[in-house]
């Protein structure tokens, strides 16, 4: 109980919530877009949709009814995501070494478990909180002093680094990383990521690389997987989702790759397979995703579902390209939106203050930057996943919104 209560509240979302829900009421005619919130807006693919369907029929019958499946996964699904997803990007991974889940932010979660909690662990900034507070509730912080958690080693993001943080200054056990970015959707180079995977090396760490973005790589030079680097597979495991990939943030189905190379280090130095250790925790504590949802993952991976996951992320990525070339025609410096579906804005101004200014004049909800950590402060994240036609209109009201504050400062 002593690690729960050192938690900060999160208020980013209820904070968010309050300010719209007394805006709304203020303005109850007024139409609000919401480029806030990370969830995708449109349906599931077609290939999805008729494998569920064809799976629930099968539930319906005693004769090809399927009760507990194994735990790590179906091997029609675990072959098709080593293929699918690895093999042909030419990263050798096999199917015993992915593991399936109900979402990356559980496994995300939960991986640090099979670790000691004295281990040192390193921590981006800004970053997907997740990392942070299931690390607190591990009791591997100290108390929360100006802004930060004691004991964790921050990896500062800012304009300078282009928000990919450097290398610890000092040896760590434990790293995420997470590309494309949440919240900066910032993207990592080959080269770069590499200087990682030679850190873990050098210091017997190990990363924990989130990939949940990955399908929104549009730059055939950057990496899609850490499993496209030489020696990753030994010092890294990686989070992969088909909530932002294929629509699934409802339907629920994930994976983590564990490669059997993979190797944790005892205090003594012994070697251990994280691949044993996750496998005994994952079939302790979990029961796998049900059979129709991972009949329906398969099918991301049908030649019909490839190419409608294509047109999904096409979709979210022309609202980003239109996004980042609009604020950045208003004048504002971006990152992301690339790679991503995220738009990481200076906001020349406080978080807060430009959440604020977009709500109240342009009706438009954003994400306060400084919600994900310190360094996030004076940005804001703008999201892709909504209607073409509703960011056309969201840019249209903050162009609008902008030239009155021009005019504003002119004294017109
Ligand atoms: N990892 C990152 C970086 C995310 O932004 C999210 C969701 O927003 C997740 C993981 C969660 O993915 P899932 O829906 O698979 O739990």
């Amino acid at each position: 109980m002593k690690n729960y209560q050192k938690l900060q509240a999160s208020y980013l979302f209820s904070d968010i919530a309050k300010r719209v829900n007394a805006h709304v009421e203020a303005n109850p005619d007024e139409k609000i877009i919401r480029l806030g919130i990370g969830d995708v807006t449109r349906a599931l693919p077609s290939a999805c949709i008729k494998a569920f369907h064809t799976a629930i029929d099968e539930m319906a019958s005693d004769s090809s009814f399927h009760g507990y499946g194994p735990e790590q996964g179906y091997d029609f699904l675990r072959e098709a995501i080593a293929k699918g997803d690895f093999q042909s990007h030419g990263a050798d991974i096999q199917a015993d070494e992915v593991f399936v889940s109900d979402g990356a932010k559980c496994d995300s979660s939960n991986f640090q478990e099979i670790f000691s909690t004295d281990i040192t662990v390193a921590i981006p900034d800004p970053v997907y909180p997740v990392y942070i507070d299931t690390n607190v509730m591990a009791g591997r912080s100290g108390d929360w002093n100006d802004g930060r958690y004691q004991g964790f080693v921050y990896l500062d993001g800012s304009s300078e680094n282009g928000f990919i943080p450097d290398l610890p200054k000092e040896p760590v056990d434990l790293i995420y990383l997470c590309f494309p970015n949440n919240p900066t959707g910032a993207m990592v180079t080959r080269d770069q990521l590499k200087l990682w995977v030679d850190y873990a090396h050098d210091n017997k760490a190990l990363i924990l690389y989130d990939a949940a973005y990955e399908a929104f790589v549009q730059d055939e030079s950057m990496p899609r997987s850490i499993y496209e680097i030489e020696g990753a597979q030994e010092v890294a495991i990686e989070f992969r989702s088909l909530s932002k990939t294929a629509g699934f943030t409802g339907t629920r189905c994930a994976y983590t790759v564990v490669p059997k190379a993979c190797m944790a280090y005892t205090e003594s130095g012994e070697k251990i397979s994280v691949h044993s250790l996750w496998n005994r925790r994952h079939t302790t504590k979990f029961n796998s995703v049900s059979y129709p949802v991972q009949r329906a993952a398969e099918a991301v991976y049908s030649r019909e579902g490839q190419t409608q996951v294509k047109e999904l992320i096409s979709y979210y990525m022309n609202n980003a390209a239109y996004i980042r070339k609009k604020m950045e025609g208003l004048g504002f410096d971006c990152i992301g939106g690339e790679n991503s579906p995220y738009i990481w804005v200076d906001a020349q101004c406080s978080s807060w203050d430009f959440f604020d200014k977009l709500l109240n004049n342009a009706g438009v909800v954003c994400t306060p930057g400084a919600g994900f950590g310190t360094c996030g402060e004076g940005y804001i994240r703008i999201s892709a996943f909504n209607s073409f036609e509703n960011v056309q209109e969201a840019m249209e009201r903050i162009a609008k919104a902008c030239n009155i504050r021009i005019l504003l400062a002119h004294g017109a």
